[in-house]
């Protein structure tokens, strides 16, 4: 088989590191128990390492153990939290407010939850992907019952001002849910000094196995009661039933560990790196980096390559560099990315984008490689994009869409 592609696409999964994994293995065979069955030294086992990884992962994000909800994975923590809210809260009101970039898992969440009869406000961003405090209390009223506004970006990697966002949600009584999966385990979140109520994380997002993730549940100041999703044995709290994956969370917890003593270390490498991606692009006429730079993930990068056909952008170099793209693939169209389109990019400037997220064992000699592929594609590309030549010959094309 050739040779696979630089991984350049983190933000989508991560590997999982090989000293998890190794912590993981004896969880599979040796110790299988069921950690609800605590009447024999099997189960008895499994708790004791569930109950370990608990602890690991609050430490990570300043919370106590009790407050950690495993789940299958960020999409069930989001559905959780949303759900569980709004069925807990009816009495005190029916009204949701979200941003535009949230990720599917919560926009699809609220449009469910707007079919049974929710009221949802969706704001709009600045054109650098961040929320504008002000809007976001402007939009508050009486009945108001849950914030949910993501920590950071999967597309853009931009960090939302989290701490103005919690004070304004305080200082009315409403609760902060953030989906906090591409930031937890990258950079520092602190569920007490960022006023969080609810947050979603995933293991697969941060080194760990996928198929797990947790939904942190505030317990004092306030205390916050949610309604189960799942009905069964009671489990976690009785807020997820349901036998625990003992090897995942095992894994989920190893990994938070690691992530907690190399975040900063990794942090500094994966910026240089990431700059030095992003400087070469810029070097390019007409290449734009989308989203806020001084408020952004240090391995993430979002750019937008003007004037060239976006489906043929992938199609060049993907056989070299695995990276994701400005449009969905929904069924069989291709959807412009609603982050972009959020941040006032047109859909032909989208679907010409590409969002870049390196990871732990990216190398320098990868972002070399990469620079070269992408840059060489760019290039070819516009030498035939008749878009390309007409805004050589100074016209404005602003108002030009790809036919079809
Ligand atoms: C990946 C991702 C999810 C979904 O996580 P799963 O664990 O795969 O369900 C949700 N939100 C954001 C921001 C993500 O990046």
């Amino acid at each position: 088989m050739a040779e696979k592609p630089v991984y350049l696409d983190h933000n989508a999964t991560t590997p999982v590191d090989p000293r998890v994994l190794e912590f993981m293995l004896p969880y599979f065979t040796e110790h299988f128990g069921n950690a609800s069955s605590r009447s024999h030294p099997y189960g008895l086992e499994a708790a004791h390492a569930v109950e370990f990884a608990r602890e690991q992962i609050a430490s990570l994000i300043g919370a106590e153990a009790k407050e950690i909800i495993f789940t299958s994975g960020a999409t069930e923590s989001v559905n959780l939290a949303m759900k569980g809210v709004f069925e807990t809260y009816a009495s005190k009101g029916n009204h949701i407010i979200l941003l535009e970039t949230e990720h599917k898992a919560v926009m699809d969440t609220a449009s469910t939850l707007e079919k049974k009869g929710a009221a949802v406000t969706i704001l709009k961003p600045e054109s650098n992907g961040m929320i504008q405090p002000d809007l976001l209390e402007a939009a508050i009223r009486p009945d108001t019952i849950l914030i949910a506004a993501m920590y950071a970006n999967n597309e853009t990697g931009v960090i939302q001002p989290v701490q103005a966002i919690s004070a304004i949600a305080r200082k009315n009584g409403v609760l902060f849910f953030t989906d906090a999966t591409q930031a937890v385990g990258k950079i520092p979140v602190q569920v007490e000094q960022d006023g969080i109520d609810l947050m979603a994380f995933s293991a697969h997002k941060m080194y760990g196995p996928k198929g797990v993730g947790a939904l942190y549940v505030r317990r004092k100041q306030p205390r916050v009661k949610l309604t189960a999703q799942l009905d069964g044995g009671g489990h976690e709290r009785g807020l997820r039933s349901g036998t625990l994956n003992v090897p995942g969370i095992v894994g989920f917890g190893k990994a938070a560990e690691i992530c907690k003593q190399e975040m900063a270390a990794d942090t500094k490498r994966l910026a240089k790196l990431r700059d030095k991606l992003e400087h070469a692009f810029l070097q390019m006429e007409e290449v734009q980096v989308n989203g806020d730079t001084n408020h952004r993930l240090p391995h993430v990068t979002n750019i937008t390559f003007r004037y060239i056909e976006g489906d043929g952008l992938m199609l060049g170099f993907n056989q070299k560099v695995a990276v994701s793209s400005g449009s969905a693939c929904s069924s069989a169209l291709t959807e412009p990315s609603h982050v972009l389109i959020a941040m006032g990019l047109t859909a032909d400037q989208a679907k010409s984008t590409l969002r870049f997220s390196l990871g732990r064992y990216t190398k320098e000699q990868e972002i070399d490689f990469a620079i070269k592929a992408i840059s060489d594609t760019v290039m070819k590309l516009r030498e035939i994009s008749p878009l390309w030549e007409m805004y050589k010959e100074g016209m404005d094309l602003d108002q030009f869409n790809w036919p079809g």
